[in-house]
């Protein structure tokens, strides 16, 4: 089997070191795996975006790395749908579809490329998708 990449940081994975992480290696698999385990105040300090969602897609945290690449504040989104109201571009297979068949499934993550469509223009991001006890975690990397 051929070496890949990973989905996170580019770097090599060598091979027998994906089964698990589905793509993403083992060192950045150890650190995402940790974040459905942070506070608020430490998601903050994380260098990408993080979106706590209730599984019917009510925003339950949106940590500060997000404010900054979607343009919106936290206070305006959480209590919202993400899907329906924060981020209608998301109401789709390729993302809702997903978020709800990974909620409901045994998978410890899923990650795959999207590109959220803001109003300041579209951006291309990796995302990543993580159990928490309520709901589901969803972070967000800028591509590029
Ligand atoms: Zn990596």
């Amino acid at each position: 089997m051929a070496e890949v990449l990973c989905a996170w940081c580019g770097s090599w994975i060598r091979e027998g070191e994906i089964d698990h992480s589905h793509g993403i290696c083992p060192a950045c698999y150890r650190r995402l795996r940790g974040i459905p385990d942070l506070s608020e105040a430490e998601l903050d300090e994380l260098p990408f975006g993080v979106i706590v969602l209730a599984g019917d897609g009510l925003v339950l945290a949106y940590n500060r790395a997000e404010e900054e690449l979607a343009g919106r504040r936290s206070q305006d989104v959480i209590g919202r749908n993400f899907f329906t109201e924060v981020a209608p571009c998301t109401s789709v297979q390729a993302f809702q579809g997903q978020f709800t068949a990974f909620c409901q499934g045994p998978e410890p993550s899923r990650t795959f490329q999207f590109t959220f469509r803001f109003p300041a223009g579209p951006v291309k991001v990796q995302i990543l998708f993580l159990h928490k006890a309520v709901g589901c975690v969803v972070v967000v990397r800028r591509l590029g």
